[in-house]
């Protein structure tokens, strides 16, 4: 199969997935046509799959069961809703924060609706009656919020969702108390924090932006199941940065991805803040070895990139190929002795650039080259070696030192 058509049955199959959802709930036979309409896919979703939505709009996409992904945001944000509250990974862009919180919020009043109580129409007065107006509850708080790295437009909207949320601390009394407005949970990896406390590459973060809860070990679970589910993140050392995560839906078997992946361009690998390719296609190997396919590399496990559309196993392989392919081709010159500039120009990533590439923007194809060599262990300027010098015989070794 061809890399277009294995996309294309990708998308199709991801898409038929996607409308069968808000179907579901219009088929349901005591649905009220006063309700708010569900959730629906708009049309770019629906058909390619591969279009960003229009600047400035966030689309909602449902990926499968409580677990649905917004688009447009700065990064793609994966929100769980449920009993539990809502719980999302990853933040979006400061000034997004408004329309962020305004598609989460409609997730959830969608979430009220399809699981409001069935009039039960016998018993109590008060009971039935109850449901016959369908009162809905008010929607659950947001409790959590993961940041798969500390870029800007990943965490950008920390503040206001936390602010828009809730954390329960202990027993009933701490969560009634007026004064007691914490706001959600923020979790990250401590070196997010670390980044973020120390204001590293951005404007100075404000208190209630910083990560709330960080871990510093492989891994890091939620104590309990959130909205019906576990939820697990794992570390992934040296990838787009040193602090990256990924987060694995374990019941609905969906894997938010953060920066290791982004479907439109090369990944961007952040050197000065411990990124490098190697540790890039670990991860990639270790989401693949974490996901399973429904057929053929085809469905089952899930991914949400953090840029760039949704994708599943064939998508993740196809990515972690091209990324070792060239890889291995910078790997080899490197052996061989070449500069920098000669391995810019022995175009490495030519038959994958009209995918991948770019000439503009900030993250560019040179950008990555130039980020795959230096973390390779190419050198960009080779000193000369020197055949007259020899090395210095003459001197003695340096007395140990007293102690005082
Ligand atoms: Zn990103």
């Amino acid at each position: 199969m061809t890399v277009r058509a294995i996309m294309m049955a990708g998308a199709v199959s991801v898409a038929a997935l996607a409308v069968s959802l808000p179907l579901d709930a219009e088929q349901r036979p005591d649905a009220q046509p006063s309700r708010e309409a569900s959730v629906q896919p708009t049309k770019f979703t629906r058909a390619p799959m591969t279009q960003a939505p229009p600047a400035g709009e966030v689309e909602i996409l449902p990926v499968r069961g409580n677990v649905y992904a917004l688009f447009g945001a700065g990064s793609n944000i994966v929100v769980s809703v449920g009993n539990d509250g809502v719980l999302m990974v990853d933040a979006g862009r400061a000034e997004m924060s408004d329309k962020v919180l305004a598609a989460v919020q409609r997730v959830q009043r969608e979430w009220v609706v399809r699981h409001e109580p069935a009039p039960l129409g016998f018993g109590a007065e008060t009971r039935s009656s109850v449901a016959d107006r369908h009162i809905t509850a008010p929607p659950k708080p947001i409790r959590y919020v993961i940041n798969t790295s500390a870029d800007p437009d990943h965490v950008g909207g920390n503040e206001k969702l936390r602010n828009a949320g809730h954390t329960f601390t202990g027993g009933n009394v701490a969560g009634n108390i007026a004064d007691a407005t914490e706001g959600a949970a923020i979790l990250a990896h401590e070196n997010v924090l670390s980044r973020m406390a120390q204001g590293e590459g951005q404007a100075a973060v404000p208190a209630d932006a910083l990560p709330t809860d960080a871990y510093f070990v492989d891994f890091y679970k939620l104590s309990h199941y959130f909205n019906g589910e576990g939820i697990q993140l794992f570390h992934m050392p040296k990838a787009h940065t040193d602090g990256d995560s990924i987060v694995h839906f374990r019941g609905t078997d969906v894997i938010a991805m953060g920066d290791l992946m982004s479907t439109g361009s090369y990944p961007v690998i952040d050197v000065a803040k411990g990124g490098t390719i190697n540790g890039v296609l670990e991860g990639l190997n270790r989401v693949l070895d974490m996901s399973i396919a429904e057929f053929r590399l085809e469905g089952g496990t899930l991914m949400v990139p953090g840029h760039g559309r949704l994708v599943d196993s064939a998508d993740v392989a196809y990515y972690r190929d091209m990324l070792t392919i060239i890889r291995d081709r910078v790997e080899d010159l490197i052996k061989k002795g070449r500069t920098l500039e000669q391995v810019k120009a022995a175009n490495v990533s030519g038959d994958y650039d009209t995918e991948y590439g770019s000439a503009t923007g900030p993250w560019t194809t040179t950008n990555f080259i130039e980020a795959v060599y230096r973390t390779l262990g190419g050198v960009e300027v080779r000193p000369k070696p020197d055949a007259t010098r020899k090395p210095d015989t003459t001197r003695k070794a340096p007395a140990p030192a007293k102690r005082p």
